[in-house]
């Protein structure tokens, strides 16, 4: 068995971010905890031991919620009966169930996939059918007893990327629209940057509901103060004054501390 790991980390009361390591990833799953049921927030690329560490955490019955349909994120979804997706990221979701296509966006990947980690992660990389899918809209509410989470529809990394908000815990779980690093806009399923721009003015008008941002990689918690820098960073690259950087065959806009991943045509391709 390849060196793997699932990591538990109480964040809040009822609250754990399971962080899923490998040799070549890294990505944050989240579990939130009513008095009737629990909520678990991406499934990573699903490695053995996920659901054991959900186990490990609660006995109550768990709800799958994926940020977006992104094979880093849904992997691990067969692992359970009921899942939910936001119902404009379909399209993404079945072409990352396809490897042909997730083993292209991952460079790293091309030399594992030359040693004998190749069956397992042909086996990862593959997103098993199982469970019973349901997809939401905007505003979708999990009750979970005592506690609900409300889904806002966030596009811009993928159309139907989500970010999930506890107002009673004042969490919000971003996925991968707001992360440390930086956030991609580069594959073809991505949207315009004016779209991701509108899902940053609309994190930042309701921004006084959550304390903190927990991402679906890198670094976490991160501070709110990211949301601005993705806001001017998005509205540079639409008025036209962005400083790009490349790396390779990459293009990026970079403002302050964030990066923002674009077409490596852009902006003819966008
Ligand atoms: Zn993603």
């Amino acid at each position: 068995m390849p060196m793997l790991n699932y990591k538990t980390k109480s964040i809040a009361p009822g609250t754990w971010a399971i962080e899923e390591k490998s040799p070549v990833s890294q990505g944050l799953c989240y579990l939130l905890c009513g008095t009737a049921q629990a909520l678990l927030i991406d499934t990573g690329f699903g490695f053995p031991g996920l659901k054991s560490a959900v186990e490990s955490l609660t006995d109550l019955p768990v709800t799958v919620v994926n940020t977006h349909g992104h094979v880093d994120h849904i992997g691990g979804n067969h692992f359970f009966s009921n899942i939910w997706l936001h119902a404009d990221d379909r399209e993404t979701f079945a072409m990352h169930s396809n490897m042909a296509y997730t083993s292209s966006l991952m460079p790293g990947l091309a030399f594992v996939l030359k040693t004998p980690l190749r069956r397992f992660l042909t086996q990862v990389l593959t997103v098993p059918p199982g469970g019973e899918y349901h997809y939401f809209t905007d505003g979708q509410t999990f009750d979970l007893g005592g506690r609900t989470v409300v889904c806002i529809h966030t596009p811009g990394h993928t159309p139907g990327s989500c970010v999930f908000l506890d107002k009673k815990q004042r969490l919000l779980f971003s996925g991968d629209t707001v992360c440390a690093w930086g956030v991609l806009l580069e594959f073809r399923e991505c949207c315009p940057p004016e779209v991701f721009l509108e899902s940053m003015e609309r994190l930042l008008a309701i921004q006084e509901s959550f304390g903190t941002i927990w991402p679906g990689h890198h670094a976490f918690p991160i501070d709110k103060g990211y949301l601005a820098e993705y806001r001017e960073g998005a509205q540079e690259i639409v008025n036209g004054t962005a400083q790009f950087i490349r790396k390779g065959k990459r293009i990026f806009a970079k403002h302050g501390r964030i990066l923002i991943a674009l077409p490596p045509d852009y902006p003819k391709g966008a």
